[in-house]
């Protein structure tokens, strides 16, 4: 057992066991393999441990635990007691948030107060959210003659794979979960490689909570291998995303083996519109947050800001202040930290490829474009950057940069703003600024995204749909919508006096 935990001390002075195995029927195991992930401090880029790494064969494991729970107690099981394991489940959440946060943060490099009171909150309520959900999923019936009865059943998809990304570890799985168990589903879930703790500690409060052996199962492990291995498993009945366009795709491909039901939530580069007759401090203030918070690592991050020319010269002045301001970079642990670093080196360096594609093609450097490196002469921390005057065929306007990075450009007429908005492969996110009521839902009309925030930006809300259109994804989260993609709709006609 000793070695599938670890006795760690986090940089915030915590203390905790932190299992290292793969969570398969409620219970900790070793990888076949024993192949592991070391998951470094972004902040110093120290190691803070290793954990087991899922192979092919433990997917195979942890598939056979789900759909063994799936056709026992589970499925048996009445739905309010179904809500109440996990309602159970978000209050171990709320008394555990300091150490998840905690975890979060040594991890992925997310401030703590933002782990601890965005994300943690987010988790703990979007489970509680679905628990009272659990009994309240059915059918209907459907009049049709006096010799017919007719009536639909909700039931759940089955097993669950469930591929989780880096940015939100926790809040990202808990999307999933929350709708997955409500409707009766069991689950494979796997964290990514470059975050692979927090996931690990929770999945201890599922098997507190109560949950029978194998309703859900925690595996960390590599996208190529456990990943890959989990999109194209011909015993799991459904894939949810989140992730990359291009890992999407090729997960969309590998599910088609057996016709997976799917929803993916993939990239985007959101716009902000800032038309003239905008409250501009407020436009400013929820602009920096749009794209600022979570280090920019946010896939409905409001990335390309189009300012009418009115306002274009003092929206960027004022942008760039509040910026400079607001924006501090520092340890993540820090209280007066905005900004910890990014989630990993690699991510540091797409990010500044980024900066020199902008400059080469000719975008105006207004702020930061560096690494910063006076936080403690390591880490993976880069300024807050601002490129202005950006044209729309310009790299850096087209693609998802996923940073600290933001590109500015103007524009003349209402009609231009939603053309060149919707002139993207992607279609998340999208924000209107403006006073003018009328105005502002026309535009969220023309807009080709799944959110408009009408006078904010990335409003998140676990009540409220969240997903894309073209190239950022299938199917809703969140949501009434979230238990869609988690029933098969079964009709039932039933004959009340036809005869032959
Ligand atoms: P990023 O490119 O930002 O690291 P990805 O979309 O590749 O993000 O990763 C998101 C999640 O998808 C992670 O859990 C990762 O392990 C997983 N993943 C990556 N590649 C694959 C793949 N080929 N098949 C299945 N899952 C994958």
């Amino acid at each position: 057992m000793s070695d599938l935990s670890v006795e760690l001390t986090a940089p915030n002075g915590h203390k905790y066991t932190q299992p290292t195995g793969l969570f398969i029927n409620n219970e900790w195991v070793k990888s076949k393999s024993g192949e592991k992930i070391t998951s470094i401090n972004p902040t110093d880029e120290s190691e803070i441990c290793s954990v087991y790494a899922a192979d092919p064969e433990d997917v195979d494991a942890a598939v056979a635990a789900a759909r063994k729970a799936f056709k026992g107690e589970w499925r048996d099981m009445a739905s309010t007691e179904r809500g109440e394991l996990m309602y159970k489940l978000s209050q171990l959440v709320e008394e555990h948030k300091e150490t998840l946060a905690t975890i979060e943060t040594w991890d992925n490099g997310k401030p703590y107060s933002v782990a601890l009171n965005e994300d943690l909150g987010e988790v703990a309520g979007t489970l509680k959210y679905y628990a009272g959900y659990a009994d309240k999923i059915h059918g209907q019936v459907i009049d049709t003659t006096a010799a017919k009865l007719a009536y639909t059943i909700r039931e759940p998809v089955g097993v669950c794979g469930q591929i989780i990304p880096w940015n939100y570890p926790l809040a990202m799985a808990a999307w999933k979960l929350g709708p997955a168990l409500a409707c009766g589903n069991t689950v494979v879930l796997k964290a990514a490689e470059q975050t692979p703790l927090s996931i690990l500690y929770f999945a201890n409060l599922i098997k507190e909570a109560g949950f029978p052996p194998g309703v859900v199962n925690i595996l960390n492990g590599y996208g190529r291998k456990a990943g890959a291995a989990i999109a194209s498993h011909l015993d799991i009945d459904k894939i949810a995303f989140t992730g990359s366009t291009a890992t999407g795709r090729e997960i969309m491909k590998m599910a088609a083996i057996n016709m997976k039901n799917i929803t993916l939530e993939t990239g985007g580069k959101s716009p902000l519109l800032v038309f003239d007759d905008a409250d501009l401090d407020q436009a400013v203030k929820w602009a920096h947050i749009g794209i600022m918070s979570n280090m920019g690592q946010i896939c409905t991050a409001t990335s390309r800001i189009l300012v009418q020319e009115g306002v274009y010269e003092q929206f960027i002045s004022a942008f760039k202040a509040h910026v400079a301001a607001t924006s501090k970079v520092g340890d993540p642990f820090a209280s007066a930290t905005f900004q910890g670093p990014q989630v990993t080196k690699t991510q540091y360096e797409r990010v500044l490829s980024y900066i020199e594609s902008g400059k080469s093609e000719g975008a105006e450097l207004a702020a930061g474009g560096e690494p910063v490196k006076d936080v403690n002469g390591k880490g993976f921390f880069i300024a807050p950057t601002i490129f202005t005057g950006v044209k729309d065929e310009m790299k850096i306007f087209r693609e998802e940069v996923f940073g600290p990075f933001v590109v500015i450009s103007s524009f003349k007429t209402e009609q231009e703003a939603v053309d060149r908005a919707n002139n993207t492969t992607y279609g998340l996110g999208s924000a209107v600024f403006t006073e003018n009521i009328t105005k502002a839902h026309r535009v969220a009309r023309q807009i080709e995204a799944g959110m408009v925030w009408i006078n904010s930006s990335n409003d998140s809300d676990f009540r409220i749909p969240f997903g894309g259109v073209k190239q950022s994804g299938i199917g809703r989260e969140l949501g009434e919508a979230g238990l869609a993609a988690y029933t098969n709709v079964k009709s039932v006609h039933v004959n009340l006096g036809t005869r032959l």
